[in-house]
């Protein structure tokens, strides 16, 4: 009898491993990453003849936190390499996600938690990430290279404007690839180490984010508890990663930091992946005033596509952003920032861009402010502003 109840505990628990590490993470990503209705049955005869000719950027994907293969093609969420080069993407930012409080709001957050944790056990990250903040950061990276290496060409991680120069002119000839870019969002990822940044430098990452949902040991998010401005070690890090040739991520920073980094940049900074508080006012979202000023620092600003970015996911929403965005900023600083994969309810997926083509021209854009905001401000940005 107590053979039986011992055989039968077991093979419950070998049932409750397999569970958590085979399915539960892929149970949490296909109900976090969804979209809302696609139909591309109305898109207009000068949609497809445009979108084709379009070079496209997206400033913002956390594809890599979820157990998948980017190349291979899947029902759920929004980006894999398949579904990029149908959607005609040149360029898509891979975003490294290492740390999320539980009970996650736009309002105010505390940093005494953390979802990443379960998530990387049942994911199969290696051991060394289950507790270190870097570690995730760096293997999210390797998965973005060996990606890269297995995709016959079709996906190649970029890290100089060289390489992207390199990549844009393979492209002519062969338009069925993609280039990825490494940005890390939130830099809780230097466990409070300047000295960690240069980790992540060779690593590949080049747009950091210098925080997420709470505040960190760099400074103030917009939903953290203080919302506090940068500290002395955020400042010197600011100050490093110019001088590296990085480019600073906006997305997430407290008013001050937003204020105290542009007192102090030097060079032009992003805002991969955002709303605007005039269209849908969360305060996660940016004022038209920032707006203006990072668009005069010649910064970009990509516009998400999600629900808690805008009024509801729909891609007109997206459009009347994106109108408000350019008629404050200026056309050459407007860009998609979609926050595809990051636990979203998005309007459309990567393949399904041609909805947004379709949208801009029915709205009125001209094709020429279209190739801008589509991905012709990304690429230029891009070339400018990484190291060479
Ligand atoms: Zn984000």
């Amino acid at each position: 009898m107590l053979k039986r109840i011992l055989l039968f505990l077991l093979i419950f628990l070998l049932f409750g491993l397999i569970g958590f590490f085979f399915v539960a993470g892929k149970i949490v990503d296909r109900q976090r990453n969804t979209t809302a209705e696609m139909d591309g049955s109305a898109v207009s005869e000068e949609a497809k003849a445009l979108h084709q000719k379009l070079l496209i950027g997206d400033l913002h994907s956390d594809n890599l936190l979820w157990d998948r293969n980017v190349l291979k093609k899947i029902d759920h969420g929004h980006v894999d390499i398949p579904r990029l080069i149908e959607g005609n993407v040149t360029i898509q930012v891979f975003d490294a996600v290492i740390k999320t409080p539980r009970g996650l709001n736009y309002q105010k957050n505390t940093a005494n938690s953390d979802n990443i944790t379960l998530l990387a056990m049942a994911n199969r990250w290696p051991v060394r990430t289950w507790k270190s903040l870097l570690q995730r950061a760096l293997y999210q990276a390797d998965v973005l290279q060996r990606a890269a290496s297995r995709s016959e060409g079709q996906l190649t991680v970029v890290r100089t404007s060289a390489e992207l120069q390199r990549f844009l002119d393979s492209r002519r000839s062969n338009p069925r690839q993609v280039a990825g870019l490494l940005s890390i969002e939130g830099l809780h990822a230097l466990e409070e180490k300047q000295e960690n940044l240069e980790k992540l430098w060779d690593a590949g990452y080049r747009i950091m984010g210098l925080t997420h949902f709470f505040d960190n040991e760099i400074g103030g998010s917009s939903s953290g508890a203080e919302q506090g401005g940068l500290t002395p070690l955020g400042r010197k890090v600011v100050q490093q990663i110019e001088a590296m040739g990085g480019i600073v991520d906006l997305a997430h920073a407290s008013p001050k930091v937003v204020e105290e980094v542009l007192a102090m940049a030097t060079k032009p900074m992003v805002v991969t992946h955002t709303g605007l508080q005039a269209v849908h006012g969360n305060p996660r979202n940016l004022s038209d005033d920032q707006v203006r000023r990072i668009a005069e620092k010649g910064g970009l600003i990509g516009i998400g596509f999600w629900d808690g970015a805008l009024n509801a996911a729909t891609v007109d929403d997206v459009v009347k952003t994106i109108r408000h965005a350019v008629d404050i900023a200026g056309i050459d600083h407007v860009g998609l920032g979609s926050d595809f994969d990051g636990s979203t309810h998005s309007c459309i997926d990567s393949a399904h861009l041609i909805l947004l083509t379709d949208a801009l021209l029915k709205a009125g854009f001209s094709e020429e402010e279209i190739g801008k905001i589509m991905g012709g401000n990304q690429i230029r940005f891009l070339l400018e502003n990484l190291p060479g």
